[in-house]
């Protein structure tokens, strides 16, 4: 790994243009899953008289606030199938959107402390090869191997007892994802409408046909909701409820480094991962703040927390400095996945319940979706991630997979 400054900008990324008053298709949400979806609406569906209003700037809610780690290793086949479809989109992506977004497949490992943790990673290990997704086991000294600046000895209070490996996984850098996406989707003729808040939908019956917006009122005939941590918000205004908790969670960076650490590494038992950005940042994120909240903030001992855990597994960040904490508020559900599909209100779509680990899923959620809202059917890769299965109990439970889920 070298660090190195991004590559400069396009001259020109998006327009700014005022709301129509009336679009095919509406997004609701700047981020990378409603940038991707207005995309692939455009791109494989010939959808371009369509908006994606954002309340913020783009990129401002989770997308340019996670720590982008990217990886396919999930338990479940339904996982495994749309986790592993978005690494291999991220594969191309750079060359497709004519924008390098600095996607770097350094590998990520997800360490076990304890001989639960070595069993339930072998077993994922297992599934993960059945479906095609590029796995391996790790022994300590591989361990130590492939991040030597990690503690492996067995009398601290996490042991390392090993850890599952996927090569291809890595890191990118999402505000630059989120720039690829609108630079493209502006190309295609999407507007892209930042300031713009849904304050509320207008419908004709149980069909939604507007919504409204501190810009004005837009009609439109579909509603595609990518709202991440505000989802229910929306939802209640729309007249449903969803099966989501939003939650603060955090993540750091430490000042600029040599470096040091050529992975990426998470302990889901310890609550911290660790990478070294591509200008030398040390980035780290915990897990989510237990109470239920919208502010883009945590809760300090949380962090504090995180630091005692890092610098026990790594003992050289214990000279390291905190140079800045952020928060983002992320959509959990009962079962650790994402909600995607139909909604009781026609024509309105919602893909949600990413949590803390969506943004690596961006273009196949966006790919799956935009099939969703063109066609109002299910893709086969966004299926079984239907809102129904809360009711048909069909769940697809993924804490021990996504536990820190980045
Ligand atoms: C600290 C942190 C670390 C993370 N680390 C990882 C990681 O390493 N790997 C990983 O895969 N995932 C990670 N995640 C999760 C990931 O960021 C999210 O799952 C993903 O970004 C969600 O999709 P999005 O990008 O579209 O969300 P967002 O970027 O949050 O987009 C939703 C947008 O909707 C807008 N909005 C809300 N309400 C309205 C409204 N009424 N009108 C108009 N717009 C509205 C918001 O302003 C926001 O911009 C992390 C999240 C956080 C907070």
């Amino acid at each position: 790994m070298t660090t190195h400054q991004p590559p400069e900008h396009p001259d020109f990324l998006w327009r700014n243009p005022e709301p129509k008053s009336s679009y095919d298709a509406v997004i609701v949400g700047g981020g990378g899953h409603g940038l991707a979806t207005a995309y692939f609406l455009a791109k494989n569906h010939g959808m371009t008289n369509i908006a994606v209003l954002e309340k913020g700037w783009l990129a401002g809610g989770n997308m340019a606030r996670n720590t982008t780690i990217i990886r396919s290793n999930y338990l479940w086949d339904e996982s495994a199938a749309i986790y592993e479809h978005a690494l291999k989109l991220w594969e191309i992506l750079p060359e497709e959107l004519e924008y390098d977004f600095l996607f770097s497949q350094r590998g990520v490992m997800n360490l076990a402390h304890t001989l639960g943790d070595v069993r339930e990673s072998i077993r994922r290990v297992g599934a993960n090869k059945l479906n095609g997704v590029d796995a391996e086991w790790l022994d300590p000294q591989q361990v130590k191997e492939l991040c030597p600046i990690l503690n492996i000895n067995d009398n601290i209070r996490y042991p390392v007892m090993g850890a599952t490996y996927q090569p291809r996984a890595g890191i990118a850098k999402h505000d630059h994802v989120a720039w690829a996406f609108a630079r493209k989707c502006d190309e295609l003729g999407v507007d892209i409408i930042q300031n713009c808040e849904v304050t509320g939908f207008l419908k004709d019956g149980n069909r939604v046909v507007g919504v409204k917006t501190n810009r004005g009122t837009i009609h439109t005939e579909k509603v595609g909701l990518a709202a991440a941590g505000h989802s229910s918000v929306l939802a209640e205004m729309a007249g449903f409820r969803l099966p989501i908790q939003s939650h603060p969670l955090q993540a750091l960076v430490s000042e600029l480094h040599e470096p040091v650490h050529p992975t990426v590494v998470m302990s889901n038992h310890v609550h911290v991962y660790v990478s070294q950005a591509h200008k030398g940042e040390l980035v780290m994120g915990a897990g989510v703040d237990s109470y239920n909240g919208y502010g883009q903030r945590g809760s300090f001992h949380v962090i504090e927390h995180q630091m005692a855990a890092a610098v026990e597994l790594f003992p050289i960040f214990a000279r390291a400095h905190v140079l800045r904490t952020w928060g983002g508020i992320v959509d959990t559900t009962l079962d650790a996945s994402p909600i995607v599909g139909t909604t009781p209100v026609e024509n309105m779509f919602v893909n949600c319940g990413w949590g803390t680990g969506g943004f690596k899923a961006t273009p196949a959620a966006g790919l799956t979706f935009a099939h969703t809202i063109a066609t109002g059917t299910p893709h086969k890769l966004n299926k079984p991630f239907a809102l129904e299965r809360f009711e048909t109990g069909a769940l697809i439970d993924e804490h021990g997979a996504a536990a820190v889920a980045h």
